[in-house]
């Protein structure tokens, strides 16, 4: 069997496939939850492993012929203990949200308490949004970004927390520029008697190198997705150093909130892991880092305010009022010019949700790419020379030439046709 037999089979989908391929390669990709996984990963993820059913855990399955998915699973959990020093890890969750939804059922009752990060400051639907399971079964309190510093105010935090008396507390955000104190966060967790969940979703790319303290030594428990700065394959994991709570966490993902788990894209996640503890992605994550203080400062000089004032990490949040364009706009320009961004919620936010005064951008996958900090300078400021140039044809122009020619000195994915 070769893997052209899909052009063969089903043309229609291997076009489109090649159609995202070639999307990917055109544009500087810069929504900073995305990256580009490897070739590696991806060959783990579209192999035979995607047959094999293995409901319950190594050693423990529902399933006769689990002894080669036994080992595959158990090889991905021992990496991702070793890569982030936890004491047990669940490899299992198809995503984010199941992470984060499976730490609930294991910890709480529906109705209980929780206090998150609120979703129009930085943090997550999971963390308690009204749309979302977390707002719909418990009862939320939010913490918010204080309105001048634009950062979180853990005074104020432990404030809400002893008012609200939750169960269980979230740090962790989507769209926060700086570093978060898990080791304050579980201070107060202590201080109210909760549980601290740390979700690393954005970060765990910067965690796993040291670039972003790590929430493992002070969390009850830690979710995270795969796909982010970590680089593997769409999923989620969970790590707890309490074996009670891991016992309670592989219970609540399976049978609670999951069937047969994806071996897969667990193959995908022991090949990330393993990746990530190369000294290669030491390197990777501190040119993230550096890359993103290079266009912040591009950003800057171009005319545009990054919310904070600027970003410790792999992502910045820039505040468009001075160009008195909605986010939504901004998007739609960028993306003709070659330059994908998200809209994205600011504090103080003065807009509706759909529209918004701000833009997130990301240093993540760029940086897979290849591309350096002289490059993430210059994207800084092609970005802002698009913004104030929006009815100018000729910059607009001169712009997308200039990417294109960016691009084309960083192919991506070369291995594939
Ligand atoms: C992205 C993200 C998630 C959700 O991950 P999915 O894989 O999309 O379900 C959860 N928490 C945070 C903080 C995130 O940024």
């Amino acid at each position: 069997m070769s893997l052209t037999q899909l052009s063969e089979r089903d043309p229609l989908v291997a076009q489109l496939i090649q159609k995202e391929l070639n999307r990917e390669r055109t544009q500087i990709e810069l929504i900073a939850s995305e990256n580009f996984t490897s070739a590696a990963v991806m060959e783990a993820v579209g192999s035979v492993l995607t047959n094999k059913y293995s409901e319950g855990y190594p050693g423990k399955r529902y399933y006769g012929g689990c002894h080669v998915v036994d080992e595959v699973e158990q090889l991905a959990i021992d990496r991702v203990k070793e890569l982030f020093g936890t004491a047990f890890a669940n490899v299992q969750p198809h995503s984010g949200v199941s992470a984060n939804m499976a730490v609930s059922f294991a910890l709480l009752e529906p109705g209980d308490t929780i206090l998150g990060m609120s979703l129009a400051h930085g943090g997550h639907l999971s963390h308690g949004s009204p749309a979302n399971y977390s707002g719909k079964l418990y009862k939320v309190y939010s913490y918010a970004v204080d309105t001048e510093t634009e950062r979180i105010d853990m005074d104020e935090v432990l404030r809400i927390a002893k008012e609200c008396k939750p169960k269980m507390i979230i740090a962790g955000a989507s769209a926060y520029p700086r570093i978060i104190d898990f080791e304050r966060f579980a201070a107060v967790a202590k201080e109210v008697g909760a549980y601290l969940m740390a979700d690393i979703a954005h970060t765990a790319g910067l965690v796993a190198t040291g670039y972003h303290p790590s929430p493992v030594p002070w969390a009850d428990v830690v979710t995270s997705t795969s796909h982010k700065t970590l680089r593997g394959p769409r999923g989620g994991f969970i790590m707890t150093n309490n074996e009670e709570i891991a016992t309670s966490i592989d219970k609540a993902i399976f049978p609670g909130a999951q069937g047969g788990p994806l071996q897969h894209v667990i193959a995908g996640k022991a090949v990330a892991f393993g990746e990530a503890m190369q000294p290669s992605f030491k390197a990777y994550a501190g040119q993230i880092i550096k890359n993103m203080q290079a266009m912040a400062e591009g950003l800057t000089e171009g005319g545009l305010r990054l919310v904070t004032g600027g970003t410790d990490n792999h992502l910045a949040l820039v505040d468009l009022t001075a160009t008195g364009m909605p986010g939504s706009e901004a998007e739609v320009l960028l993306e003709q010019v070659g330059i994908t961004v998200n809209k994205n919620v600011i504090p103080n936010e003065t807009r509706p949700a759909l529209e918004t005064s701000g833009i997130r951008v990301g240093t993540a996958a760029m940086t897979t790419r290849g591309f350096d900090d002289e490059d993430a300078r210059e994207i800084g400021s092609l970005i802002a020379q698009t913004l104030f140039a929006k009815d100018d044809a000729d910059t607009l122009a001169a712009v997308r030439a200039r990417v294109t020619e960016m691009l084309a000195q960083h192919l991506l994915y070369p291995e594939l046709v």
